[in-house]
C-alpha cells in the first residue's frame, strides 16, 4: 500500500546541502514550528499523499519497516531498554523502541525517533552517536519554546505531533467535531473536540489538545462565529 521512500531520502539529503538552511553552533537546523510542520508532511507525502488528504491514523510502525526493508535504517521494534523509551543510532542509521510500549504512547515515541533519524542523523558532534530518550525527553505536550540544550528534543517532540496530526486533516475533523458539539459549550466542547481528534488519529488525548493550542483551529473558528459588536 505504501510508496517506496525514495522521494523522502531525496529531499533528505538535498536539504543536508542546502547551504541556506541555518544551523546552530552544535549543527543542529535551526527550524521554527512552521518548518518542522513542513518536513514532517513531506515524510508523510513521500509514503503516501492520500495520508494527508482525508483523516486516517498515520501507519508510523508501517513507515519505518518501510524504511527498514528499503534498507534506509535498521528497526528494532522489541529491544530491552529498561527505562529508556527510544533510541535513534545515527552513522549507521538505526531506531529500538522499548519492547514494553504500546498504544498511542508507542506510536508518540516512535514518530520521536523518526523525527530525529529525519532532522538529526547528518549531526556528527555528539559525544555519542545516538539520542537517547526518556520520559523526560519525550513530552506529548512540547513547550513553545524550548531552552536552547532541549532544542534537538523540542524539535523531535514536535515533529512527531506534526506527523501523528497532520494539519490538513486535524482541520477536517476539527470542523466535523464543531458541528458534533454544537450544543455544548467552554471548556467540555473543546476537550470532546480533542477527544474526536485523538480517536480519530489514534493519538493520546495530551497531544490532541495541544494540537489544538498550536494550531489554534478552534479560536478562529469561534472568533468568527461571535456576535461582533454594532458600529455606531
Ligand atoms: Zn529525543
Amino acid at each position: 500500500m505504501l510508496r517506496g521512500c525514495t522521494r523522502y531520502y531525496v529531499a533528505r539529503v538535498d536539504i543536508t546541502h542546502d547551504s541556506n538552511i541555518q544551523v546552530d553552533r552544535h549543527g543542529v537546523e535551526v527550524l521554527d514550528a512552521e518548518a518542522v510542520e513542513q518536513r514532517a508532511l513531506q515524510t508523510i507525502r513521500a509514503f503516501d499523499s492520500v495520508l494527508v488528504a482525508a483523516p486516517r491514523s498515520i501507519p508510523v510502525e508501517e513507515f519505518v519497516r518501510q524504511l527498514a526493508d528499503d534498507r534506509v535504517l535498521e528497526y528494532e521494534p522489541s529491544a530491552d531498554l529498561g527505562n529508556v523509551l527510544g533510541r535513534c543510532w545515527f552513522s549507521t542509521p538505526r531506531i529500538e523502541i522499548n519492547r514494553a510500549l504500546e498504544g498511542p504512547w508507542r506510536r508518540f515515541v516512535l514518530a520521536h525517533e523518526l523525527g530525529h533519524f529525519t532532522l538529526h542523523r547528518h549531526l556528527k558532534v555528539l559525544r555519542r552517536d545516538y539520542v537517547e530518550d526518556y520520559t523526560r525527553t519525550i513530552r506529548e505536550g512540547v513547550l513553545p519554546t524550548p531552552p536552547a540544550h532541549e532544542w534537538m528534543e523540542w524539535q523531535a517532540n514536535r515533529f512527531a505531533a506534526a506527523l501523528l496530526v497532520p494539519f490538513p486533516t486535524m482541520v477536517i475533523v476539527a470542523q466535523e467535531a464543531l458541528e458534533e458539539t454544537r450544543l455544548m459549550a467552554g471548556p467540555r466542547r473543546r476537550w470532546q473536540i480533542a477527544d474526536y481528534i485523538a480517536a480519530t488519529f489514534d493519538v493520546g488525548k495530551t497531544v490532541a489538545r495541544r494540537r489544538l493550542d498550536e494550531l489554534d483551529v478552534l479560536a478562529k473558528k469561534w472568533t468568527q462565529q461571535r456576535p461582533t459588536p454594532v458600529d455606531h
